[in-house]
């Protein structure tokens, strides 16, 4: 399990919840933070920072956000993969 980062953040990349995340696992992407699924250690932290409610435990993202959760993993595998976010 994981969590993922969904629609919402686009265009916002707030980064409230990169500065709670206990283990360094949301990067910035063009377009949207997003959360390694292979880092994320489940703590939840994050899910409540987040100013546009984008973030969700992988089994509670909405169904018209299901994508998301393959975007979040797919994008590390990239050409381009997320990076540090920036301030
Ligand atoms: Fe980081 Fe915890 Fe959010 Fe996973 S659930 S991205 S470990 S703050």
């Amino acid at each position: 399990m994981t969590y993922v980062i969904t629609e919402p953040c686009i265009g916002v990349k707030d980064r409230a919840c990169v500065d709670v995340c206990p283990v360094d696992c949301i990067y910035e992407g063009e377009d949207q933070l997003y959360i390694h699924p292979d880092e994320c250690i489940d703590c939840g932290a994050c899910e409540p920072e987040c100013p546009v409610s984008a973030i969700f435990p992988e089994e509670d993202v909405p169904a018209n956000m299901v994508a998301y959760i393959a975007k979040n993993k797919d994008v590390f595998n990239s050409d381009t993969p997320p990076g540090r976010p920036k301030r």
